[in-house]
C-alpha cells in the first residue's frame, strides 16, 4: 500500500520562477491529503497529481498567506467541477471565517459540504483518525502555528495460519489473537501469542515542521519518523535574521533531524533571495548526512517495513 509525499511548493513567502510557496500532498492508499495551500497550489496539484477530486482533507499550518492564500480558489474549483464528497479542512481559528466570507461575497453556494475543524496550536493533539492518524506539532513562529505528524495506524498482529490450523483453534478466536491474546486449549495448555502470530510492520510516519524557528520542543513529537520535512528559510550566515523572523537555517533543521534520530530530512521553504539552493544541502549534510533538498514536483515514497522481530 502506497504512502508518498509530493512537494507542490518549496518557496517561502514569495514565489520564484521555479518555486511555488508551501503546499504538499500525502498520497496514502490513493487518498490525497493536502498540507498547506499557497497561491498556485491547485495548478501544482493538476500538474503533479491530476485527479484533484480525490482530495480527502486539507491541513493548514497557520494563517500566513504563503500557506493558505490558494485555499478559496481550490475550494471554488472543486465546486465548479461538481464535487459531491464533503471536504474537511483542519486549521487555526479564523480560517473558516476568512473562507466563508470570501465565498459569501462571491455568491458561491457550494455544491458539496465544506466542514472546518479548528485546531489548537498550543498543544499536540490527534486531529484526524482515519487510515492515517494526524497529530499537530506546536511550533514557534510569529503567529500561532503547528506542523503535522502523519502516522499509519498500527496494524493487528499477523496470524500464523499453519500454527492455528494445526492446533485447531476456532475461527472465532482469531480476532482476539490478532490483538495479542494467548489461547488456552481444552486441556488447559496455554499457547503464547508469540507462537501464534508475527509482529506487524512498523507504522510509517511523516512529519511536517513549517514555519518555525529552532525549537527542541518538537523533538519528542518527531522522534524516529521516516521523513521529517523541516523548514530552512535561511543559511546559517543569516542565523540572526532567521531568529528575528522566527524561521530556521539549514544547519538548525539538520540539528533537529539529528537529535530526533529521524531516518531522512527534507528541507525547504527557502527564501526567495536564494537562486541556488545547493548551499542549503551542503550546510545541512555537514550535520545530518541523510538530507535531501525539496523541489517542486519531488515525490518521496515511504516503503513498507519488514515485520518487527
Ligand atoms: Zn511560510
Ligand atoms: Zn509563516
Amino acid at each position: 500500500m502506497g504512502f508518498s509525499i509530493t512537494i507542490l511548493g518549496c518557496s517561502s513567502s514569495i514565489p520564484t520562477n521555479d518555486r511555488n510557496p508551501s503546499g504538499q500532498i500525502i498520497n496514502y492508499h490513493d487518498k490525497l491529503y493536502l498540507i498547506d495551500c499557497a497561491e498556485g497550489t491547485q495548478l501544482q496539484l493538476r500538474r503533479y497529481l491530476k485527479r484533484i477530486q480525490r482530495l480527502h482533507a486539507v491541513f493548514i499550518s497557520h494563517l500566513h498567506g504563503d500557506h493558505f492564500f490558494g485555499l478559496v480558489g481550490l475550494i471554488s474549483s472543486l465546486h465548479l467541477l461538481g464535487r459531491k464528497n464533503e471536504l474537511h479542512v483542519y486549521g487555526p481559528q479564523g480560517l473558516e471565517e476568512i473562507i466563508r466570507m470570501q465565498l459569501s461575497y462571491t455568491h458561491t453556494e457550494l455544491v458539496y459540504n465544506l466542514l472546518f475543524h479548528v485546531t489548537n496550536p498550543e498543544v499536540s493533539e490527534l486531529i484526524f483518525d482515519g487510515d492515517l492518524q494526524v497529530f499537530t506539532i506546536p511550533l514557534d513562529h510569529r503567529i500561532p502555528t503547528h506542523g503535522f505528524l502523519f502516522r499509519e495506524k498500527p496494524e493487528l498482529r499477523k496470524i500464523r495460519k499453519e500454527v492455528v490450523l494445526s492446533e485447531k483453534i476456532p475461527y472465532t478466536e482469531y480476532d482476539s489473537i490478532k490483538r495479542g491474546a494467548d489461547y488456552r486449549m481444552a486441556d488447559g495448555t496455554v499457547l503464547k501469542n508469540e507462537s501464534l502470530t508475527d509482529s506487524p510492520p512498523e507504522p510509517r510516519s511523516y512529519a511536517y515542521c513549517s514555519d518555525t524557528c529552532y525549537t527542541e520542543s518538537v523533538l519528542p513529537l518527531v522522534q524516529g519518523v521516516d521523513i521529517l520535512y523541516h523548514e530552512s528559510t535561511f543559511l546559517k550566515d543569516l542565523a540572526e535574521q532567521a531568529q528575528q523572523k522566527f524561521h530556521s537555517t539549514a544547519e538548525q533543521a539538520a540539528t533537529i533531524a539529528q537529535k530526533a534520530g529521524v531516518k531522512k530530512l527534507i528541507i525547504g521553504h527557502y527564501s526567495a533571495r536564494y537562486d541556488d539552493v545547493e548551499p542549503f544541502l551542503e550546510e545541512a549534510k555537514s550535520v545530518f548526512p541523510e538530507t535531501e533538498l525539496s523541489y517542486d514536483g519531488l515525490t518521496l515514497n515511504i516503503k513498507k517495513k519488514h515485520n518487527r522481530i
